[in-house]
């Protein structure tokens, strides 16, 4: 039987792949997540973001090193978590991929109830060689417009980095995974504050300030969630355009 993704197929058995945007998509608008995935409407795509992207990999490539070595890094060192060392696993490459999160050994769980295979992909894995559990890792890059000293995650559209990290440590544990329920985000700030000059002679440098946050998950809301995407997923036509949305507003008045 072929995986099932992209345009919903209520006569395929096989469990409905949504990565956790998509579920993010359902919780901000279930309209919209009824277009896309039920009525197969293309939404346009938004251009990448190459200079977040680039800090990605280069945090990845820089913890790899030590993952290899099974040492601590640095970083983590000098901020008191010398305990925590980047985790080896044979699929730990695989479990990055998100592109393809639905594929074999890659970072998804099928929820039995809904039927919904859910799933994404890791940026990083720390294993707490004091507990023996693994600590979820996202990387995120921004550049703060005020000084306000070290980033939170206390603005409103945070939440859905939080509900990210909240459905990566759901999907670990089910997979089996002795997951601890703090996860951590490693936030780069580009400084635009800094007295340092950024071009040389030759390139330029932009320094990027470091936050280390943690974060205690809370895994209630996700079957809940699943299970009203399975009966969405099954709706006889489109969920009414939400009032509070700023497009929506005009919508509904057509
Ligand atoms: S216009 Fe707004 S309410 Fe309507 S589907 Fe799009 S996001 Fe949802």
């Amino acid at each position: 039987m072929t995986r099932h993704r992209g345009k919903f197929n209520i006569n395929n058995p096989e469990p409905y792949e949504l990565s956790r945007s998509r579920i993010e998509n359902f919780i901000k608008c279930p309209a919209c997540f009824f277009m896309q995935q039920v009525e197969g409407i293309e939404f346009p795509s938004m251009p990448g973001f190459n200079i977040n992207e680039a800090t990605d990999i280069l945090l990845k490539k820089d913890f790899d090193y030590y993952r290899e070595k099974k040492k601590t890094h640095p970083f983590l060192e000098n901020h008191g978590f010398s305990h925590l060392i980047p985790f080896q696993h044979k699929h730990f490459e695989l479990w990055t991929q998100s592109m393809h999160f639905g594929a074999e050994n890659r970072m998804h769980y099928d929820h039995l109830e809904s039927n919904i295979r859910v799933g994404g992909g890791l940026d990083d894995v720390w294993l707490n060689t004091k507990t023996s559990k693994i600590h979820i890792v996202d990387y995120k890059s921004t550049s703060q417009k005020k000084n306000n000293g070290p980033i939170n995650l206390n603005d409103k559209w945070k939440e859905a980095y939080k509900r990210q990290m909240d459905l990566y440590v759901w999907v670990m544990k089910r997979k089996g995974f002795n997951v601890d329920e703090i996860g951590f985000f490693l936030y780069c700030d580009g400084n635009r504050f800094t007295d340092q000059s950024f071009l040389n002679n030759k390139n330029a440098m932009m320094e990027f300030k470091i936050t280390l946050i943690e974060y205690k998950t809370n895994l209630s809301w996700i079957e809940v969630t699943l299970n009203n995407i399975h009966s969405c997923l099954r709706l006889d036509k489109r969920p009414k355009h939400s009032e509070n949305c700023e497009y929506g507003i005009f919508i509904n008045q057509i």
